[in-house]
C-alpha cells in the first residue's frame, strides 16, 4: 500500500538486521577486551539435514543436522530460533566435531527458522539462513473414546479416553479436547495432567471434583499457561484415577507421550486455501513509490477466505485509499500486531472486538490499491502498528505457518 504515514518508518527492516548481527560481535569484542582470555565467536556458513530428513534441506522433529561454519570448536548449545520473538526458541546441547563442523538434533517442538551457535562462554552466532522444518509425522489420532489398553489393577475403573485434535493452536476456539469415561469400580479421586513430549515434564494438571461414572466427561485447553502461552511443541494428556481401597488406573503411564497426543502451533496461515509468495517484487523492504513495501503480498483467488493467524484485539478495522479494508489485531500474549490488507470486504468485527486464532475475519480481495486479489500482511514490534512499533518481515514467519497449517 501507499501511504505517506507508512515513509516515516522507512529503513526499519535495516535497523533490525543491524541489531542482530551487531549484538554478537559487541559480546566478543567485551570478552577480548576485558581479559587475557580470548573467545571467538561462532559463525555458521551452511546448514544442511544429515539423518531422518525430509530431504537434504527439509527437517523435521528427531532428524540430526549437520552445521559447517568457523570457530565452532567451543559450541555446546545450538538454538532454534523459529519466528519472531524468543518464545519459540528451542536449545538444545551440542558438541562440536570440530573447529568447522557441529551435529546438532532437532527437537519436537523446533520450527523453522534461522539457528544460532552458542559457545560455553556464552558466544553466540549470528542467526543462519532459516531451516526449513516441517512439521513432525502427526501423532495418532485418537478422537473417539477409546479403551485404555492393558491390565489394570484391581479395584480400579476402566478408563476411556479421547483427545478432539491431533493439531491445535494457541488462543484458538474451540480448543482441544480431551474427554474420558469412567466405568467397572468407582473412583475417588481424579487427576488429568498435560505432559511435554520434548521432556516429559507435566505443565498442567486438572483435578476435577467430580467423579461420576459412565458419564463422558471433558475439558478443553487453549494453549494457554495462565497468561503466557504454552510453547509450541506435542504435548499429551494423561489421566489418573484413584478408587477408594488405594487402588490407580492410568489412561498412559509416564514415559508414554503417544496417546491421547496432539501438536501445537503459535500461529495458523492465514489464508485457507491455495496461495503464493509472489515474485520479489511481493517481499518485504522492496520499493515502492515514495517509501518501502512494509509487508508481504500473498496471492490467492478473491473471495479465499482469511482468518485471524494469532487471535487477539482487533484494534483499527477500517478502509484506507491504499490499504482498501484493512484490519489490525494485537497479538494476543504476543508484541505483535497483525495486519491484514486489501480485504474484498469490510471485517464483520469491529475494534475493540475480541477474535481467536483461526477465526474468519474476511476473505481476500483487491481493494485499495492492490493489483491482482492478494492479502498485504505485515508484522509490528511493540509497542505496536503506528504507535512506536516498526514493521519486520513476515515472510520467515509465514513460511512456518504455512508448513504446519
Ligand atoms: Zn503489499
Amino acid at each position: 500500500m501507499r501511504d505517506s504515514r507508512l515513509s516515516a518508518t522507512r529503513g526499519a527492516c535495516a535497523l533490525i538486521l543491524c541489531a542482530a548481527v551487531a549484538a554478537p560481535s559487541a559480546a566478543s569484542a567485551q570478552s577480548s577486551g576485558g581479559g587475557s582470555v580470548y573467545v571467538a565467536t561462532p559463525k555458521v556458513a551452511k546448514v544442511t539435514c544429515l539423518r531422518k530428513c525430509a530431504s537434504k534441506h527439509r527437517a523435521r522433529g528427531g532428524s540430526v543436522l549437520k552445521v559447517l561454519g568457523k570457530e565452532l570448536a567451543a559450541v555446546n548449545r545450538l538454538t532454534y530460533m523459529g519466528s519472531y520473538g524468543s518464545a519459540d526458541d528451542v536449545t538444545v546441547k551440542v558438541r562440536a566435531g570440530s573447529d568447522s563442523r557441529v551435529q546438532g538434533r532437532v527437537p519436537l517442538g523446533a520450527v523453522t527458522g534461522p539457528i544460532a551457535l552458542t559457545t560455553a562462554a556464552g558466544s553466540r552466532s549470528a542467526p543462519s539462513k532459516p531451516v526449513l522444518i516441517l512439521p513432525p509425522l502427526a501423532p495418532e489420532p485418537n478422537p473417539d473414546l477409546s479403551p485404555v489398553p492393558g491390565p489394570r489393577p484391581n479395584g480400579a475403573p476402566s478408563i476411556e479416553t479421547g483427545t478432539s485434535r491431533t493439531k491445535a493452536f494457541v488462543d484458538a476456539r474451540p480448543g482441544v479436547k480431551f474427554s474420558y469415561r469412567l466405568s467397572g469400580a468407582s473412583a475417588t479421586a481424579l487427576k488429568v495432567e498435560l505432559v511435554s513430549a520434548a521432556d516429559g515434564s507435566v505443565v498442567r494438571t486438572w483435578t476435577p471434583g467430580d467423579v461420576p461414572e459412565n458419564t463422558v466427561e471433558s475439558i478443553s485447553w487453549n494453549g494457554r499457561l495462565g497468561k503466557a502461552s504454552a510453547r509450541p511443541g506435542r504435548y499429551s494428556f494423561r489421566l489418573t484415577a484413584a478408587s477408594a481401597d488405594g487402588s490407580v488406573a492410568r489412561s498412559s503411564q509416564s514415559g508414554d507421550v503417544q496417546r491421547d497426543a496432539f501438536d501445537l502451533y503459535d500461529n495458523i496461515f492465514p489464508i485457507r486455501g491455495p496461495h503464493d509468495f509472489g515474485n520479489s517484487g511481493a517481499r518485504f523492504g522492496t520499493g515502492r513509490a515514495g517509501h518501502s513495501h512494509q509487508g508481504q503480498d500473498t496471492f490467492a483467488r478473491c473471495g479465499t477466505r482469511m482468518v485471524a493467524a494469532r487471535g487477539g484485539r482487533v484494534k483499527f478495522k477500517q478502509y484506507h485509499a491504499a490499504a482498501g479494508n484493512y484490519i489490525v489485531i494485537d497479538g494476543d500474549g504476543t508484541d505483535v500486531d497483525y495486519v491484514y490488507m486489501h480485504l474484498d470486504q469490510p471485517s464483520p468485527f469491529s475494534e475493540g472486538d475480541r477474535v481467536y486464532t483461526g477465526q474468519t475475519i474476511g476473505a481476500v480481495g483487491d481493494t485499495g490499491n492492490a493489483q491482482g486479489c492478494h492479502l498485504h500482511f505485515e508484522l509490528w514490534g511493540a509497542p505496536g502498528w503506528y504507535d512506536g512499533g516498526k514493521p519486520f518481515d513476515p515472510l520467515p514467519s509465514l513460511r512456518a505457518w504455512d508448513s504446519w497449517s
